[in-house]
């Protein structure tokens, strides 16, 4: 097995978007508590993040942004030209008083995950995973684009053919729109169709370029596990790449408030699992999860599996303490079952045509041969 690395910081527990925005959870607190708790990552497979200088900052991003974002994290306040011009100081990218340094932070967390796989290895970005974030202004949450960064560092090292791939429910707008023409990067994404931010759908596929599963409203287990399979799996082995960096977003699972999709997390175990296997090189990252209990035992069970263990079977008793302490500002208070395991209750259902018609479509844009 590869050495593996989880990096986090303590920034995540330290700040706030503030009100009721939905990412005002805790996330990546949770989740470096749930795995000590359980015991399942040793004090050398751990590393802070560091915080990215707005120099560095501003080899994807355009100068005259990171410096707003700087000035606006220290005056916390932003004229009414540059909230518009840089889309900040909205319900979704509020004016908050770490939001030049949190991303900041994603973004340096990301570089060394680059930096730790180059010679093989693993590492998870916990609060990487900023799929939307674009050169010039913030987007859906995301102020910065880490996952820019990380797949360029990667080049720099000498890594050419990298893939990419998202697990989020939504479409990685940022990371397309940051690589328009790059014959060696893939792009992989399958996301709920007629979602926020509306772009992926089925014409957005290119072979080996642009991989797009627009997936309906309450896809199951085994509608995923089929689309990876005949699919996915496929055309990543197909394209052969050295290196992979995965958006480990948690947005796609049912009990999660911002999609419709219908995932337990042993699917995306499964597909974790499977991924793993085609490259000794693997960075993984955060993404969305706006369910304080689905997003921290996902992440918890993504990292038992990077790091070469096993997914715990029963909690231990602070582990279970620790997931009861959790809250959110919505009213749902969690299941029993969300509180006592890391390991869902697999949502297997039928295979509908249309998912059937789906793949087969894609394939053919793909123009891969099944027989
Ligand atoms: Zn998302």
């Amino acid at each position: 097995m590869s050495k593996a690395v989880l990096i986090g910081s303590e920034i995540y527990r330290n700040s706030q978007f503030g009100g009721k925005h939905p990412l005002s959870i805790p996330r990546v607190s949770a989740v470096l508590d749930l795995i000590r708790a359980i015991g399942i990552c040793d004090k050398e497979e751990y590393q802070t993040g560091p915080c990215a200088k707005p120099e560095l900052l501003q080899r994807f991003h355009t100068p005259e942004y990171i410096s707003v974002l700087k000035k606006t994290e220290a005056s916390q306040e932003i004229s009414e030209i540059d909230a518009k011009t840089y889309n900040i100081g909205s319900l979704s990218n509020p004016v908050f008083p770490e939001m030049f340094k949190r991303p900041a932070t994603s973004v340096g967390s990301s570089l060394l995950a680059a930096d730790l796989v180059i010679d093989g290895g693993r590492a998870y970005s916990l609060g990487g995973g900023l799929h939307h974030g674009m050169a010039g202004y913030a987007n859906g949450f995301c102020f910065l684009n880490d996952l820019a960064f990380a797949i360029h560092r990667l080049r720099e090292l000498g890594i050419q053919r990298v893939a990419y791939i998202d697990l989020d429910a939504h479409h990685c707008d940022g990371v397309t729109a940051a690589f328009p023409e790059d014959e060696n990067l893939f792009i992989v994404s399958a996301h709920e169709e007629k979602r926020w931010p509306f772009t992926g759908g089925i014409e957005e596929n290119l072979v080996d370029r642009f991989l797009n599963v627009p997936l309906p409203s309450q896809c199951n287990d085994t509608e995923y596990m089929f689309v990876f399979e005949n699919l996915v799996f496929p055309l990543l082995e197909r394209f052969q790449p050295e290196a992979l960096v995965i958006q480990g977003g948690a947005d796609a699972l049912k009990d999660d408030p911002m999609s419709r999709l219908s995932l337990s997390n042993q699917v995306l175990y499964k597909v974790l699992g499977v991924l793993l296997g085609l490259s000794h090189r693997v960075i993984l990252t955060g993404g969305g999860g706006y369910n304080p209990w689905t997003v921290s035992r996902l992440w918890t069970g993504f990292w038992a599996l990077l790091s070469g263990r096993s997914i715990p079977e029963s909690l231990p008793a602070t582990a279970i303490d620790l997931l009861k302490s959790l809250s959110w500002q919505r009213k749902t208070v969690p299941k029993e079952s969300l509180l006592t395991s890391v390991r869902d209750i697999p949502l297997e259902g039928q295979l509908r045509m249309e998912v059937r018609n789906l793949v087969e479509q894609v394939l053919i844009l793909h123009r891969y041969n099944v027989n």
